[in-house]
């Protein structure tokens, strides 16, 4: 049966190349954003039967409403992709308590509702997945700019891994699934909460593409972890061996 999916922050970058790839794919596609111009034009090139449906996933209504959306017109949910994610270009020092809560809202929020509001369905089936985007950044967490983003991704990666194991014992047909970026060329460094660098001017950067071609395969071989570049695990285990 072909899969139904949803991605969440499909108007641009990872999510767009995401939505792309699947609808090519032959996935019947569920794609969500809050700019309608954008999210048609991905939704148009991504297989003949994607939805769009203007959202904002820091409300849970609106992510209770896509739940409802994609039933009605698929009538189930294979994946579920929370990709939308924002950064932060704020010494910890200037932090405020508003930068704290729209990194939480927005990172780790969104997330949360999408993995609560999809779960009934996925236990009344006894099957599903979740994917969350992550990034490096939610497992080293050496940027000074980025501490609230990089923050909110650790708290991201702890809910992911912990409903896995409260939700696999009894239900194995279920994944929670974290997909670990690096840095990649998309919108993300332009777009941060307090202006910053275009990070498409950094070197050694990964294209959305890339991204999507691993996440494609998370859904295909539905392990727990994925890192989008091979030298990353090894990064992360040498930044816990080596605490500064
Ligand atoms: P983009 O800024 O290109 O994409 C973000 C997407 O999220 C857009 O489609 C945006 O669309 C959507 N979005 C943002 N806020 C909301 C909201 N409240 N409700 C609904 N949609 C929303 O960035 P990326 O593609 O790079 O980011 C995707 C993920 O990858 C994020 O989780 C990010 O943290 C992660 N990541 C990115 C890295 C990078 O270097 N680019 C590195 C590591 C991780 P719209 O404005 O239309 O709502």
């Amino acid at each position: 049966m072909t899969q139904v999916t949803v991605i969440t922050g499909a108007s641009s970058g990872i999510g767009a190349a995401t939505a792309r790839l699947l609808g090519a794919q032959g996935h019947r596609l569920v794609l969500v954003a809050r700019r309608q111009v954008e999210l048609d034009a991905v939704a148009a090139e991504s297989g003949a039967e994607a939805v769009a449906v203007i959202a904002d996933v820091t409300r849970r209504d609106d992510v209770r409403r896509v739940v409802q959306t994609a039933l009605e017109r698929f009538g189930h949910i294979d994946v579920w992709v929370n990709n939308v994610g924002r950064g932060i270009t704020r010494l910890p020092s200037q932090l405020t308590d508003d930068d704290i809560d729209q990194m939480i809202q927005v990172n780790v929020k969104s997330a949360l509702y999408g993995m609560q509001e999809v779960l009934p369905h996925f236990l009344a089936r006894g099957r599903g997945q979740v994917i969350n985007v992550s990034s490096m950044l939610g497992r080293i967490p050496h940027n000074p700019l980025r501490s609230a983003y990089s923050g909110a991704k650790h708290f991201l990666n702890a809910l992911t891994d912990n409903f896995r194991r409260e939700v696999q014992p009894a239900h194995p047909g279920i994944q929670f699934t974290t997909v670990t970026p690096g840095l990649v060329y998309t919108e993300f460094g332009s777009s941060t909460l307090h202006p910053g660098p275009d990070s498409r001017t950094f070197p050694g950067g990964q294209s959305p593409e890339d991204v999507a071609a691993v996440i494609a395969t998370a859904i295909a071989t539905r392990l727990p972890h994925y890192y989008t570049r091979p030298e990353s695990r090894q990064a992360v285990l040498d930044s816990h061996a080596g605490e500064p």
